[in-house]
Order: C-alpha cells, then structure tokens, then sequence
C-alpha cells in the first residue's frame, strides 16, 4: 500500500486521522475472513510470470506470511518454465517443445532441477524468510510427495502425477511452516521427472482436502474471450469450465489450470481461484476484503 508517510509535508492532524480510521475499518473488515479460515489449508500455485517483479514478489511474501500468521496453512506449488529455459541457454542447450510441452532428456532435467532447486525455490524461500523463519523448501521427491509416471516417451522425464503422499507436507503444516514446493516428481525407479506445477497443484490441494486452491497468474482471471477484457468470468462452477473446455475457450497456459481446478474441486477442494498474480496484494484482496478479485470456481452454482 502507498498512503503518505505520516509527516508528508500538507498533511494535517485530521488526514492522519482520517487515514488511520480506514485503516482500522479495512482491519475490521478482515475479522469475519480471518475467523473463516483460520486452520484451513490453501494451496498457491505461485506462476513462474507472476514472480518475475521482484517488488510484487515482495508482496507475495508478506501476504503468504499474513496469511500464516493469521492462523491459516498456506502451502506454494511453484513453476518455473522460463527459468529452466534461461538456465538452458545459458549453458548453451536450446530448448526443445513439442505440442507446448519441452522435451526432457536427462540433461535438461538435470538443468530443470537446477533451476527449480537451486534457484526459484530458494528465491520463494528466501523472500518469505525475510519475514523470520517461517519457509521450508521442498520438492516433490522430498518423502515420496509426487510420484509420477512418464507422459510420453517422446517427451523424456515429462511425468503425471500418479500420486500424492502429504505426510511429509502434513508434518510441516503441524510445526506451522509454510511449505515451498518444487513440482519435481519420482517414478517408481527414483528417476526424476519434471511435472507440470499447475497439476501438481491441483493434485496436492486435493491430498490435503485444502479448503482452497490458488492460481496466481499473469492474466485477470479466466475469460469466456480472451483478448476481451469486458469478458472476464468472475463466478462460475465445474459445469461451467467443462463448457469453456468444450467450447475450445481456454487456450495454452489456461489448459493446466482449469483441468486441475476441475479435479481437485471433484476431489474435496471447497474453492479455486485464479488470480492475477502482477496486482500488488492479490491474496489479500481475494481473502480478506469483500471485493473479490479474478475468477472464482465453486463446485457447483448455488
Ligand atoms: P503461468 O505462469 O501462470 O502458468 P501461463 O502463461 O502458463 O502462466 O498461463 C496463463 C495464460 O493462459 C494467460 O496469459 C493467457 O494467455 C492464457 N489463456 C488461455 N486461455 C485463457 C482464457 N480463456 N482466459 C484467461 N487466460 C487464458
Ligand atoms: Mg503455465
């Protein structure tokens, strides 16, 4: 938030009044929402455009910690595909994709790890951290988190998620971390697979029966026309994302999402919300004000 300093030179004794008075009433406001989801778990899909700002990215840490610190289980599902492809270039391999998916062989997974490890997770980790000690990095081959199994042998280490063991992600959460995940999954050799993290999300919020899963990206929310800002979808239930599917709506990037949403939904996730990940204190907005943001899914219409 950008209100005045205190002492900006014009201000008077009554505008700060004034100031602090909404701010006590926006903390007022806050107290039903707080009381809601206190102890419900909330699984952020943390996308790798979303976190390109590193001020934005800021924001998102305070608002993961807040929401922590109010008594909710937050837990990151994070990307990373544009990472990968500039640690990639930089070690002078060129990415390869078929059908938007990138061909993994078993030195870009060593990069992707690299990347996903080595890099975005300990940049979410560290930016929580800031806060004080609240963040603990995994990975999906941490306890037996993600196993996976391999798409198509055309893709090399590209898995699915088969299945979701949340013990170790449930230990955390009782010690009242918050829990940063990168989505690499094992098959049943130990072989590792880079997994899609808008799936991975979706299949974690769904192991942990999470009240809500999150997708913070670089868009509004889902469009019945995208290109048609007029047409932003800001309430709609399974049924309506099986249409927009049918009807050919959603395109690349969107696809992942919405397949998830509609899994975990049928799965005990109460609520899924896309959200745009570039508005400065998008959780915030969407959890603790009356002015929702981006589009929410409900199971079914009311
Ligand atoms: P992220 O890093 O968050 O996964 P992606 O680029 O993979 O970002 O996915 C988000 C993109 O999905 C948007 O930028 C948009 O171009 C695309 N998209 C496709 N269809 C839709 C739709 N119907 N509504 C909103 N976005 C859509
Ligand atoms: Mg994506």
């Amino acid at each position: 938030m950008s209100a005045a300093a205190p002492d900006a030179p014009g201000r008077g004794a009554g505008d700060r009044l004034l100031d602090a008075h909404r701010k006590a009433g926006i903390l007022a406001e806050a107290l039903p929402y707080i009381r809601e989801f206190s102890g419900k778990t909330v699984v952020i899909k943390y996308g790798g455009h979303a976190m390109d700002d590193p001020a934005t990215a800021e924001l998102f840490a305070q608002d993961v910690v807040l929401m922590r610190l109010v008594g909710m289980n937050p837990v990151v599902v994070h990307g990373g595909g544009p990472q990968i492809t500039d640690l990639m270039r930089r070690l002078g391999k060129e990415p390869e994709f078929v059908d938007g998916l990138r061909v993994t062989d078993a030195e870009t997974m060593d990069i992707a790890r690299m990347a996903l490890m080595g890099k975005v997770n300990r940049d979410i980790v560290t930016s929580l951290n800031q806060h004080g000690s609240y963040a603990m990095g995994l990975s999906g081959e941490d306890a037996g988190l993600l196993r996976v199994v391999a798409r198509d042998p055309r893709l090399g280490f590209v898995g699915d998620v088969h299945r979701v063991d949340p013990a170790v992600l449930e230990r955390v959460l009782r010690e009242e971390l918050v829990p940063v995940i990168a989505t690499i999954g094992v098959d049943d050799t130990g072989q590792a697979y880079n997994v899609n993290a808008d799936a991975a999300a979706g299949a974690i919020a769904a192991a942990l029966d999470a009240e809500k899963l999150v997708y913070l990206t670089d868009v509004s929310g889902i469009y019945e026309e995208l290109g048609d800002e007029s047409s932003l979808i800001s309430e709609t239930d399974v049924a309506g994302l099986q249409r927009l599917l049918s009807e050919g709506k959603v395109g690349e990037g969107m696809i992942p999402k919405v397949r998830s949403c509609i899994d975990a939904l049928e799965h005990g996730v109460h609520r899924a919300h896309v959200l745009d990940g570039r508005v400065p204190h998008a959780l915030l907005l969407e959890f603790f004000t009356r002015e929702g943001v981006g589009t929410v899914i409900d199971r079914t219409a009311e």
